[in-house]
């Protein structure tokens, strides 16, 4: 999908299992969260990964770091020598000890996501704006030289913040984890509805649903009776 300079691609997204999206520049990508698999998918597509300039993680959810190991690694055996700048919510105390473990990248030093300060990585300008979930979370609002504007919404329930970074987006890419009829679920565990995230980008040209939940594990799952969920 080619959205002005910016091309939006969902390498892969599945709740519970990895969500990845990346954000093609003209010279340039930006990762947005890295799951399980990142690494596979990347590969799979034969991908540039001197292109890569930046990783933002949403949140601490393992479903959107845990790829980031075994990316760092190979990136490292690549000798990938430009700047890969890392950014997370709160520290990203975790995400930081994963990264830290591939020991070969020496220019990695995981920056705090601030919400509504301003992060430039090469052709994109950056705004990572507060939501609503379980645990400290973070979406992205990733602009192109062109003005075009992608918002990348993470892990959250319908929120205000959210709401406001999509009156002016040209592409949506939505938590849409549950479906219509189990929005009490959807609250619960810190998600949206597909129903919900259509209405809140209603204005939005372009909506790209995400991180939907495949409902034959989840019957399975034990954290269904929990709450927070981490999911
Ligand atoms: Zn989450």
């Amino acid at each position: 999908m080619v959205i002005g300079l910016i091309k939006v691609e969902v390498l892969f997204t599945s709740s519970a299992i990895g969500t990845q999206i990346l954000l093609k520049g003209e010279e340039e990508d930006i990762l947005v969260d890295a799951g399980d698999g990142v690494l596979r998918d990347l590969v799979s597509r034969n991908y540039d990964f001197s292109r890569l300039s930046g990783i933002l993680i949403t949140h601490e959810h393992i479903d959107h770091y845990c790829g980031l190991l075994p990316l760092c690694y190979f990136m490292a055996q690549l000798e990938h020598t430009k700047p890969l700048r890392i950014v997370a919510p709160s520290g990203g105390g975790k995400v930081s000890g994963l990264v830290s473990l591939s020991t070969l990248l020496p220019l990695l030093e995981v920056e705090r996501a601030k919400p509504n300060c301003t992060i430039v990585i090469g052709s994109f300008t950056i705004e990572p704006f507060k939501v609503d979930h379980t645990v400290d979370a973070v979406g992205y609002a990733v602009s192109d030289k062109g003005g075009y504007k992608v918002v990348v919404s993470g892990d959250t329930r319908v929120c205000p913040e959210l709401e406001k970074q999509l009156s002016k987006a040209n592409v949506a890419v939505l938590d849409a984890t549950f479906p219509d009829c189990m929005e009490s679920d959807a609250y619960l565990h810190g998600h949206m509805t597909e129903g919900q995230a259509l209405k809140i980008a209603a204005s939005v040209e372009v909506k790209i649903f995400i991180h939907k939940m495949d409902l034959n594990y989840y019957k399975k799952m034990s954290c269904r009776k929990r709450s927070p969920l981490e999911i």
